[in-house]
């Protein structure tokens, strides 16, 4: 099938399923949140959060609805049988009983909550809502539908020459040198290459270098597809003169792009993302700021990508009837609460300058954008440290059994006092390779004050309250993010 006929194709299934979806949501109000982010930016969290929140009447005092006219939110089963339910009950009991994180996202779940709650003019009503959760990585992968194989082998490839990328990729490139695209199809090289391409991307993934910009998703998340040809190419050094012959590797890695593109990339923005009312992309700024500015750097350039596939459609890839709906997209820095409650405000400072220039573009096109800083689940709590003459703002915990990166020993339950260092004010040092390390982020020095080691210490999730796992949990702004994406549909 030619690409503009299979986009035709596609647009008059997207635009039946849209009216469906429309002649419903009249008697039905019904909201389908995205949830996503890249792999560890505490998705599952997020979620188990939020639906237990609702669910137990947690403290939400910004999120306008909770303060007396949610009657009752219950969960309701799911309307498509073919997605795997979100674990909830699983996650919760981990959470709360185990005092362990929850298993992570590795594929799309979804999990619908219905709200009982009275409108302002004071009729009862329901609200339903549908949770999707599903990998960034997929996200990242719809930019590849506009894309050649050779536009994107030419880009992968100026970008995997780039520090500290250049290094990573080294094996590959060694391999990369001896293929000639013209020479005959050969599957073993195919193999060989897309191996070694793997590799690479899953060592940028790495926490040191927290790499953001990883096309294909799937090779770092392959499922089902794994072995499979779909999943089985790579970037090839191309001179750009004259066109693949027939029988040629590069035709054979060029129609495996294209069957990636048709087996995973359109069926996902088709029987998911185009499906989408708002979405929230979580965002764990702090592994960026500890890895450094090119970490921060891609992570800017991944958070553009994602904003602008909320343009698609819009014009660029499907007609104007099939925009997709999202009017609402929240990017929330997670895991705040491994910082001082004094640099929430700068974490969010800092992630709004980094979504700022798509941000603009998003909402022109129709879509408004905000950004949080957040912990779904607050694991620490607060207290000032007298060290050395120095009164420092702090957080306690109970790290997580195990050796941290300094070296020292932790049982898994004592709790420790931690100064978890400043976000600075301005957060252009941040972005600046050029600046000292201690004007970038003081991360996370366990111990003296100020000495700059950028890890993290990871603590357990806190401690069950006494009446159980019914007991709402502590939490940083998840009322905010509530308000934000769905607080008008409550009104
Ligand atoms: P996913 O891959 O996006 O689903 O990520 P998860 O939700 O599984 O989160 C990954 C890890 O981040 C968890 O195992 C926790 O260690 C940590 N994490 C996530 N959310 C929070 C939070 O609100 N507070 C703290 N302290 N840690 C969190």
């Amino acid at each position: 099938m030619s690409s503009r006929f299979s986009d035709l194709v596609e647009e008059a299934r997207l635009s039946l399923q849209a009216l469906a979806d429309y002649g419903d949501q009249f008697f039905h109000p019904a909201v389908r949140l995205g949830v996503t982010g890249l792999s560890r930016s505490g998705k599952t969290v997020f979620i188990t959060a939020l639906v237990h929140a609702m669910l137990r009447g947690g403290r939400l005092p910004v999120f306008e609805a909770a303060s007396g006219r949610i009657a009752k939110a219950r969960l309701s089963p799911q309307p498509d049988d073919a997605v795997p339910r979100f674990a909830y009950e699983d996650h919760i009991r981990t959470l709360v009983e185990a005092r362990q994180w929850p298993h992570s996202t590795t594929d799309i779940s979804e999990l619908r909550l219905v709200i009982d709650y009275q409108r302002a003019s004071g009729a009862d009503r329901s609200l339903t809502l549908d949770i999707v959760d599903y990998p960034g990585e997929w996200l990242l992968d719809l930019p590849l539908l506009h894309k050649s194989y050779e536009e994107w082998s030419a880009e992968s490839l100026m970008l995997s020459r780039k520090a500290p990328r250049a290094e990573l990729a080294a094996p590959w490139h060694g391999l990369l040198a001896t293929l000639d695209p013209l020479a005959a199809a050969d599957e073993q090289a195919a193999r060989a290459s897309a191996k070694l391409f793997t590799d690479y991307l899953r060592a940028c993934r790495d926490e040191r270098f927290a790499m953001s910009m990883l096309p294909p998703g799937r090779f770092l998340m392959p499922g089902s597809l794994a072995g499979s040809p779909a999943l089985t190419f790579a970037p090839l050094e191309l001179s750009g003169a004259g066109d693949a012959p027939a029988g040629s590797l590069w035709e054979m890695m060029r129609r495996r792009f294209e069957a990636y593109k048709d087996v995973v990339v359109r069926p996902f923005f088709r029987d998911h993302f185009a499906r989408l009312d708002r979405q929230i992309v979580l965002v764990d700024a702090l592994a960026a700021f500890n890895a450094g500015p090119e970490a921060l750097a891609d992570l800017q350039a991944a958070l553009a990508g994602i904003l602008d596939c909320f343009r698609v459609g819009r014009g660029t890839f499907f007609s104007a009837l099939l925009r997709p709906r999202i009017d609402r997209i929240l990017f929330a820095a997670t895991k705040a609460d491994h910082l001082h409650h004094a640099s929430h405000d700068p974490l969010e400072a800092i992630l709004r300058r980094m979504v700022e220039g798509a941000a603009k573009r998003a909402e022109f096109a129709g879509a408004a954008v905000d950004v949080a800083a957040l912990a779904a689940v607050r694991a620490t709590r607060e207290a000032r440290v007298r060290r050395g003459g120095d009164d420092l703002p702090s957080i306690i915990g109970t790290p997580a059994a195990g050796e941290s990166a300094h070296g020292e020993f932790f049982d898994g339950e004592t709790d420790v006092a931690t100064f978890p260092g400043d976000l600075p004010m301005a957060p252009d040092s941040l972005f600046d390779p050029a600046a000292p390390a201690q004007a970038q982020f003081r991360g996370l020095s366990h111990g003296a004050a100020g000495d700059a080691d950028f890890r993290f210490l990871r603590f357990r999730p806190p401690r069950a309250p006494a009446a159980g796992i019914d007991a709402p949990l502590p939490h940083i702004r998840l009322d905010r993010a509530l308000q934000f994406l769905i607080g008008d549909r409550l009104r």
